[in-house]
């Protein structure tokens, strides 16, 4: 079989005006960028508002592994699948990041026959929005440090600045630096670090903001540091916020590009699930629920990441509910989680299924406590056998589940059409009654030990005192209401990404907890997670470059 980057430029894209046309978009509401790829205006998104809202199907998966699950690529197929079917739908997708581009994971188009193109330039820079959020991100750090040089008005302790850089690059060296050394007339010296653009609080307010008045209202909310008795300094304290939005202002109008099959896909914003938040932007979803009869969107990472986040951050934040969830699993996966090595992952072993299926029933289980109807969607990897395939269905049988095989990977929309007349008729009848997992009014602590509790089946959380006293004092400054945003490894339900399958009674170590006061969470990080990854020994980037025509070639 070709390679996804081969498929995807084989494929002859339509220009961008007839995918907006079938979208219900107007030619006057685009802004192209190239022959398709387009933003969409401002003035038209307002004036969808009012209109009937489509459903929402969220897209999620199995705790990942290193085989590959597959959820962006079975989202695409689903999307391609609903529309050959005659539902009017919208594909909601994140834009991908330089970080796992160029590291291990590879790009974020889906694959083989479900895709999303232009590839290249979706995995690279796409429309630019990437650039605009580190910069916007950076601009606030620059005018931080320059309050502190020009003698330092508000009074922030240089010791007490949480606000941090920001690169889209997978890049450690940058996790812990001093700065502004080399005398009276290079700044003053402070330690300071980078996180990944994906992790940083300004992707996760361009991603929660439902128009421009809102995402510079969260941007001013943004709180840099303290100053000596403890007060917080926030970005409209240093006149930031204007400047922040203005960076932010284009990039804010959502992108519309195509999937091999001609539908409609708006791809917008992208933080992690790991240690952000893990949904695409509420502006692009929610203008896709204004045009289409069904929106089909994925969260990052596994159901205890990018979905409990997609459904106690997102969903209360802008107003959502969504209507179904599509769990991702695959065999190889599974066989994984029931301790098989990567190496060994050809021959047949329907017992390593069978121990491994666990995982997946209890994402299952968990997606069900927030009222959803649930569907497996077992995406078909050409080494599975049948016996193998029987033993995920059967499993699943057991809950009162049901499996779906797909081999859109393979065959394009016409792969999912059973996932999607399944999707169809679940969603006509009208099952869901969603709730998020806790109210509001629930303290930071406990918002913690429930997700830990109900989704991780952790026996405790381990909350040191001083962490106690942040939450705390985060709760006396007026944001207990908010949401818990967990960082942890997206490997295991547990801390531990060695302890695959579905492990419980382990303890969350809780190591620091963050004040996100624009976006509006706070993040909980446990256990080892970097809000900066590094690179693996050997980074994809060594494989990618440009072939004798001058195409790029090696992106995955
Ligand atoms: P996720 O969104 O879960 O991280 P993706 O959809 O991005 O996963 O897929 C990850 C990689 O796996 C892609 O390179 C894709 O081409 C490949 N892939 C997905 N499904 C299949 C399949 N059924 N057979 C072979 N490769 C697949
Ligand atoms: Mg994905």
């Amino acid at each position: 079989m070709a390679t996804d980057l081969e498929i995807a430029r084989a494929a002859t894209l339509q220009p961008i005006g007839a995918i907006a046309a079938r979208a219900g978009i107007p030619e006057a509401a685009l802004i192209p960028y190239g022959r398709t790829k387009a933003k969409i205006d401002f003035d038209f998104i307002a004036a969808q508002a009012g209109r009937p809202r489509g459903k929402l199907v969220l897209v999620t998966g199995i705790s990942p592994t290193a085989a590959g699950e597959g959820k962006t690529t079975t989202t695409i197929g689903l999307g391609d699948a609903l529309n050959a079917l005659g539902a009017r739908t919208m594909i909601c997708l994140r834009e991908p990041s330089l970080g796992p581009c160029f590291g291990v994971k590879g790009g974020a188009t889906g694959g083989g026959r479900a895709q999303v193109a232009p590839m290249e330039e979706i995995n690279l820079h796409f429309t630019g929005d990437f650039h605009a959020i580190t910069s916007a991100n950076n601009l606030l750090a620059a005018m931080v440090d320059n309050h502190l040089y020009w003698g330092n008005g508000l009074g922030l302790d240089p010791r007490r600045v949480t606000w941090r850089r920001a690169m889209d690059m997978n890049d450690r060296n940058l996790r812990n630096l001093v700065l502004g050394l080399g005398g009276a007339t290079q700044g003053v010296p402070r330690e300071d670090g980078f996180d990944i653009t994906v992790a940083s609080e300004v992707m996760a307010i361009f991603c929660l903001a439902r128009d421009l008045g809102d995402l510079q209202a969260r941007l001013g909310r943004i709180i840099v540091g303290q100053t000596r008795d403890g007060r917080s300094v926030t970005a409209r304290d240093l006149k930031a916020d204007g400047a922040m939005a203005a960076l932010l202002r284009d990039a804010l109008q959502p992108n519309l590009v195509q999937t091999l099959e001609g539908s409609p896909a708006l791809v917008h914003g992208g933080p992690f699930a790991n240690i952000a938040h893990g949904c695409n932007s509420v502006m692009a979803t929610a203008l896709g629920l204004g045009l289409a009869d069904v929106v089909v969107t994925e969260a990052g990472f596994g159901a205890d990441l990018g979905a409990e986040k997609f459904l106690d951050i997102k969903c209360p934040s802008a107003g959502l509910a969504p209507d179904l969830a599509v769990v991702v699993a695959t065999v190889r996966a599974l066989k994984m989680h029931g301790g098989v090595a990567k190496s060994a992952l050809g021959a047949e072993d329907v017992a390593a299924v069978e121990r491994g299926v666990v995982n997946l029933e209890r994402h299952v289980e968990n997606m069900r406590k927030f009222g959803l109807p649930v569907l497996v969607a077992l995406n078909h990897f050409t080494s599975d056998t049948e016996a193998e395939i029987e033993a995920v269905r059967h499993a699943m049988a057991r809950i009162g589940a049901e499996a779906i095989l797909c081999t859109h990977w393979g065959d394009g929309a016409a792969g999912a059409a059973a996932l999607a007349r399944r999707a169809r008729q679940l969603l006509e009848e009208g099952h869901a009654r969603f709730r998020p997992l806790y109210a509001p009014e629930l303290p930071l602590a406990e918002k913690l030990r429930t997700i830990a509790r109900e989704i991780y089946h952790a026996a405790e959380v381990q909350i040191p005192p001083a962490i106690a006293a942040r939450l705390a004092r985060f709760e006396e400054m007026g944001f207990g209401r908010v949401p818990v945003c967990v960082a942890k490894t997206q490997y295991s339900f547990s801390a531990d990404a060695g302890r695959m399958g579905a492990p419980s009674g382990h303890v969350l170590p809780v190591r620091e907890v963050r004040l996100s006061a624009g976006a509006g969470f706070v993040v909980a990080v446990c256990g080892d997670i970097m809000t900066m990854p590094g690179l693996p020994r050997h980074p994809a980037a060594e494989g990618i470059g440009l072939d004798p025509a001058g195409r790029i070639e090696g992106l995955f």
